[in-house]
């Protein structure tokens, strides 16, 4: 009985975890939003305790911080931790293209052609939300397909900050990622040839972390007449 209890609030806490990481992913919740435990428990008819334990756990991973007196709120990475999740990525997702195999991509062949069409049909849309959303979800995807579970939780929670990183330090407000690299890496893995994958991977990550502002700490003295000249 007692093990049965604990799996259901096992499950409970992992339902609030997913629903959260995934509205912090589409950027439905920016940085810095404050996460009141009675909304929440409210809109996702969920007990307050295990609520708190999501918020705990997501504050381990980094994605929400919480501050004493002042409750939970999503995370603000510095430009520096950006700066290092991009590292990680690089490192995590050249082992996850480098694990994938041509029998995998067989294997789940139904699963990247749809993804590739909803991927399509995101980016032609204007929906922001579908393009952030379809375009992580690629991302996601390697990860499954490289067979290797520990690589795949290790990039979901980059993947979350990831989002968070856009949403603070994106210069312009186009979608992040282009879908002709995607499709690229695909038809490199599919024809075995993970050398190029990997390379195209790695570019593809570099393209998406020059798209950010990380130079510069903000600066407090900045002359507001010349920052609001010319609007
Ligand atoms: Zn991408």
């Amino acid at each position: 009985m007692v093990a049965k209890i604990q799996t259901t609030k096992q499950a409970e806490v992992q339902r609030i975890f997913d629903a959260l990481s995934r509205a912090i992913a589409q950027h439905r919740l920016r940085p810095g939003t404050r996460l009141v435990e009675a909304q929440i428990v409210e809109a996702l008819k969920a007990n307050r305790n295990h609520v708190q334990s999501a918020l705990q756990r997501l504050a381990l991973q980094r994605i929400v911080t919480i501050e004493p007196n002042r409750g939970a709120l999503v995370s603000q990475p510095s430009a520096g931790e950006a700066r290092d999740v991009f590292v990680a990525r690089r490192a995590i997702e050249r082992a996850i293209v480098e694990s994938i195999t041509p029998e995998a991509m067989r294997k789940h062949q139904q699963r990247v052609s749809s993804h590739v069409s909803n991927e399509r049909k995101a980016t032609d849309s204007d929906d922001r939300r579908d393009i952030v959303r379809e375009l992580s979800e690629f991302h996601l995807m390697l990860g499954d397909l490289s067979g290797n579970q520990v690589l795949s939780e290790i990039l979901a929670n980059l993947m979350v900050r990831s989002s968070l990183i856009v949403s603070l330090y994106q210069r312009n407000d186009v979608p992040s990622c282009a879908s002709d690299e995607h499709e690229e890496i695909l038809s490199a893995l599919a024809q075995g040839d993970r050398e190029r994958a990997v390379r195209v991977m790695i570019e593809h990550l570099d393209e998406l972390e020059s798209q950010l502002d990380l130079s510069e700490a903000p600066d407090p003295e900045v002359d507001l007449r010349q920052a609001l000249a010319d609007l």
